[in-house]
């Protein structure tokens, strides 16, 4: 029988933990996903756990990360009960640094925007710094500590929730394409798939990442696009780096305590379509920037690369909550913020299904948004 609560379209970290969460709350869920679960953006992330804006696109996001890093402790903790598996969570700080230009007033700027946003920062006299992560190199200038921020290892972190959400009764269905919305006049009641089947749901949440705006119906709510991120995986004997250390042109994320230790370093910001892949030129920007921040990485080996596709929106914001099509909601456009969003996105979408009540201010992330530019255009068109 192919009739549940709720059908999930998407099986990547958003995908699957709106699954988790509805059936923490006794509802028949199903996710589909046309490949593997979690063998895209959530499997290629860096992990970081940080709701400070990296432009000033990104500020309207800020609230909607706080609350969703006040979630994280418990989200995980639930998880690992489920599963009985790790998933990496440390919340350790971060360290912004600044090596170049004006850095100090560069850094009152940040800690005063830091502070305007309700973000704890502190400023870093270097000797502390480096006192801190000796491995920082004599480049930077600046520096101030986010002592907030946590990280999660994202390949364990997934594997982890598809295991907690299977064993709390999800049905997972991997190779399963949704092809178009089945209707039955205002109200969506379910998917066509490639597979011949269809199914049916009281609801039905499309969170295929940016994929989702390829899907007929559900393009005009969440025109989404891929931004393509590197990435690379090194192993260094050096001093050990205890806290995601960032700079204006990358960052490093401490994968574990070991000596010799894993680092996963990044990233690139590029439109380049659905092609993923590793290029000379990514790596280069990405390496050098890390060089420059601590120096011994120089010598590291470079044990794995890859890249994932990030769902990007047209104003970088996400696309959360129902859509005017009764039945159908969005979850999607988490662009660089998805692993850090997708507690409070569970939270918010299981609370819309199944309270019609939304704890938090969600409306300037509603699918209507690019729903109605789409009406306003073909209606000046006409
Ligand atoms: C290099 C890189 C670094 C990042 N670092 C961070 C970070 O440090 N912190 C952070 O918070 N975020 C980070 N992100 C962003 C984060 O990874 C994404 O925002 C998040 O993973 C999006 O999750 P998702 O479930 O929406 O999408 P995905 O993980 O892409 O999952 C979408 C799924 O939908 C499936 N699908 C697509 N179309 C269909 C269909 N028609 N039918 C069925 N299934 C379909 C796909 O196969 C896929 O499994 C990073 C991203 C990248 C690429």
């Amino acid at each position: 029988m192919n009739t549940y609560d709720i059908l999930i379209v998407g099986g990547g970290i958003i995908g699957s933990s709106i699954a988790f969460e509805l059936s923490q709350r006794n509802l028949r869920v199903a996710v589909l996903d046309r490949q593997e679960f979690m063998r895209e953006a959530s499997w290629a992330a860096a992990g970081m756990l940080s709701p400070a804006p990296d432009c000033p696109a990104a500020i309207p996001l800020v609230p909607l990360g706080r609350a969703s890093l006040a979630l994280y402790a418990g989200f995980v903790a639930g998880i690992e009960e489920a599963s009985s598996m790790r998933t990496g969570y440390c919340a350790g700080g971060a360290i912004e640094t600044l090596c170049h230009g004006d850095a100090e007033r560069e850094l009152s700027t940040l800690v005063a925007l830091h502070h305007g946003l309700g973000l704890a920062c502190e400023p870093l006299p270097l000797d502390d710094a480096l006192e801190m992560e000796p491995a920082l190199g004599r480049e930077v200038r600046a520096a101030a500590l986010l002592p907030d921020e946590a990280t999660v290892n994202t390949r364990r972190l997934t594997a982890a929730l598809l295991a907690a959400a299977e064993n709390a009764g999800v049905a997972l269905m991997p190779g399963v394409e949704a092809t178009a919305l089945v209707r039955d006049g205002d109200r969506c009641t379910g998917v066509k798939t490639s597979v011949g089947k269809t199914f049916s749901a009281a609801h039905v949440v499309f969170a295929a990442g940016c994929w989702t705006g390829q899907i007929p119906e559900v393009a005009s709510y969440a025109p989404t696009v891929p931004v393509r991120g590197q990435m690379a995986a090194l192993i260094h004997g050096g001093k050990p780096i205890r806290r995601v250390l960032r700079s204006e042109r990358g960052y490093i994320v401490p994968r574990d305590g070991a000596n010799p230790q894993m680092v996963v370093v990044g990233s690139t910001l590029e439109r380049a379509g659905y092609e993923k892949g590793v290029t000379s030129g990514g790596m280069e920007k990405i390496l050098s920037a890390v060089n420059e921040l601590v120096p011994e990485l120089a010598g590291a080996e470079i044990v794995e690369t890859w890249s994932g596709l990030r769902p990007g929106t047209p104003d970088q914001l996400p696309i959360l909550g129902p859509t005017d099509i009764n039945g159908l909601l969005i979850a999607t456009g988490h662009y660089r913020n998805g692993i850090l969003l997708a507690p409070a996105t569970a939270k918010l979408i299981a609370e819309w299904i199944t309270e019609r009540r939304i704890s938090s201010n969600w409306e300037e992330f509603s699918p209507l948004r690019f729903a109605r530019e789409t009406t306003d255009r073909s209606a000046g068109a006409s």
